[in-house]
């Protein structure tokens, strides 16, 4: 029989240049995965339309979000493109005991800040075929204003020299491509030594296979 336990999940961290297909590519890993918990940031960032309070993000006001951020409520917290993005780190902290895996979409600083509290966290990076692809992507969202689509763009670049930092790299060319390498890094880390036989503990107790042998 199999059994779970506390560290059986996986902590995956995606990041991309604003417009790079991001939350299209992390929308479409959920529908295939949904036992995958997706982290809803608190922002103080306006809604975009469509956008719903407690869906895409927890939406907040600066004066409350540096409260909470006062307060230790955030596991990372970062300024990008002149709003405030932060994970709860409750909610995380939750998760990881329960086993389950959890996705975060943040940027790059936040992703730094994460790893040094979850070195195992898997860390990846998406980037578009090119800039002018991604000017075309932010356009064609409709969703921002020109102005905050430029200062986007203007900030893409510093944002991809931190690729670097992460584990896999990911090209959204054509998105199915992208989906499919995507659903494959969440497959390997699934079968990572340590969350397998802490998933499957009896049945590597069974076999006689113990962790880091001699
Ligand atoms: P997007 O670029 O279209 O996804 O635009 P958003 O306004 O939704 O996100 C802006 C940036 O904030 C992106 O780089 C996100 O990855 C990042 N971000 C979102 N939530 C968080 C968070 O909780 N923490 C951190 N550090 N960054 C976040
Ligand atoms: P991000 O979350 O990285 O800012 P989005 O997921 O909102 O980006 O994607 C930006 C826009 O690009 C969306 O309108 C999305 O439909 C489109 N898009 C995503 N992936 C592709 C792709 N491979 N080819 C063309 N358009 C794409
Ligand atoms: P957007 O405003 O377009 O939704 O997001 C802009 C950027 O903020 C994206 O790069 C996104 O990944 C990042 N972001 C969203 N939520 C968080 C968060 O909780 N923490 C950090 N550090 N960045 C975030």
């Amino acid at each position: 029989m199999l059994i779970s336990s506390p560290t059986a999940g996986s902590l995956f961290m995606v990041a991309a240049p604003s417009g790079a297909g991001k939350s299209t590519l992390v929308n479409a890993l959920l529908a295939q995965e949904p036992a995958i918990r997706l982290s809803i940031s608190y922002t103080t960032r306006p809604p975009r339309p469509g956008e719903e309070d407690g869906r895409e993000y927890h939406f907040t006001t600066v004066e409350d979000f540096l409260a909470r951020k006062a307060q230790g409520e955030f596991l990372e917290s970062a300024e990008v493109h002149g709003n405030y993005y932060g994970t709860s780190r409750i909610v995380i902290e939750q998760q990881m005991k329960a086993g389950t895996d959890i996705l975060l979409e943040i940027d790059w600083q936040g992703a730094q800040q994460v790893k040094k509290q979850f070195p195992n966290a898997v860390g990846i990076f998406i980037l578009p075929p090119s800039i002018p692809a991604l000017e075309d992507r932010l356009k064609k969202r409709g969703q921002d204003e020109p102005h905050i689509i430029t200062r986007r763009i203007l900030a893409a670049g510093g944002e991809m020299a931190h690729a670097p930092e992460f584990e896999y790299v990911i090209i959204n060319q054509e998105f199915a491509t992208a989906l499919s390498e995507l659903n494959a890094v969440v497959k390997a880390t699934r079968c990572r030594f340590t969350q397998q036989s802490t998933r499957n503990a009896e049945l590597f107790a069974q076999l006689g296979i113990h962790a880091n042998p001699q």
